[in-house]
């Protein structure tokens, strides 16, 4: 139906991962809808299907092609909100969580539910907040170990002293090794890459989660000068 322009778009709802690349393997969509938290890419919740790098790959594949990412779920039904029923016994703001998402390759938008119209004002506030109250590092310590180092684009450590963004500059990277070629073009654009990176270590000393980055960028200039 799509082919004799019945159908203009079709998106996708699904928690599975290897549903999802089936039936991308088949079928051109233009939208998914995924839960995405920290606990479900973690292994935590009733719709965490699949492993942390599985996840991460459904991710590339929809920035690769195209298709964009509405997240639900993204506070996990509210359990990351509450220290009590959060799995890592420790609460995250709505803010952190958004910021999470939006961070992942692919996510153009994010729906957090709300039960009223000051629960909406409240969210829209994540607009007015600071990088500090969006910085959501603190899920390195609650990260499982095939997560460690591992880059997630937090940007928690920044500032580079030339002006790098680290999590912009890592991601592209990412999105390039599965064949993004939008990806390449997006990272020679970058006022500054991995080229300027003088090996300071300032990210290496401050990556919670144990991201050797002053070696990454050598190893992303290799890939992108070649
Ligand atoms: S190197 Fe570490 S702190 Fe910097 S963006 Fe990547 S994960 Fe975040
Ligand atoms: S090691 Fe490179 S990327 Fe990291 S802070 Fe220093 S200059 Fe920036």
């Amino acid at each position: 139906m799509k082919d004799e322009g019945v159908v203009k778009h079709i998106g996708l709802s699904s928690h599975t991962p290897s549903v999802i690349h089936r039936i991308m393997d088949d079928v051109e969509i233009d939208m998914l809808m995924f839960a995405i938290n920290p606990a479900y890419d973690y292994g935590h919740g009733d719709y965490a299907h699949g492993e942390v790098d599985e996840r991460a790959e459904v991710y590339k594949r929809c920035e690769k092609d195209g298709v964009g990412i509405t997240v639900m779920k993204p506070f996990s039904g509210g359990q990351l909100l509450d220290a009590k029923q959060s799995p890592f016994g420790k609460a995250l703001t709505p803010f952190q969580c958004i910021r999470y998402c939006l961070d992942k390759p692919g996510v153009l938008s994010v729906l957090p539910g709300a039960q009223s119209v000051s629960e909406v004002d409240e969210l829209l506030s994540y607009y007015n907040r600071t990088e500090e109250e969006l910085d959501y590092s603190v899920i390195s310590s609650f990260a499982p170990p095939q997560a460690n180092g591992k880059c997630v684009y937090c940007n928690h450590c920044k500032p580079c002293p030339v002006g790098i963004d680290i999590g912009l500059v890592n991601k592209y990277y990412d999105l390039a090794r599965v064949g993004d070629a939008l990806a390449i073009e997006h990272y020679k654009t970058l006022e500054k890459n991995a080229s300027d990176c003088i090996s300071c270590g300032h990210c290496d000393s401050r990556c919670p989660f144990g991201v050797k980055q002053s070696l990454r960028m050598q190893e992303i200039n290799a890939y992108m000068d070649y």
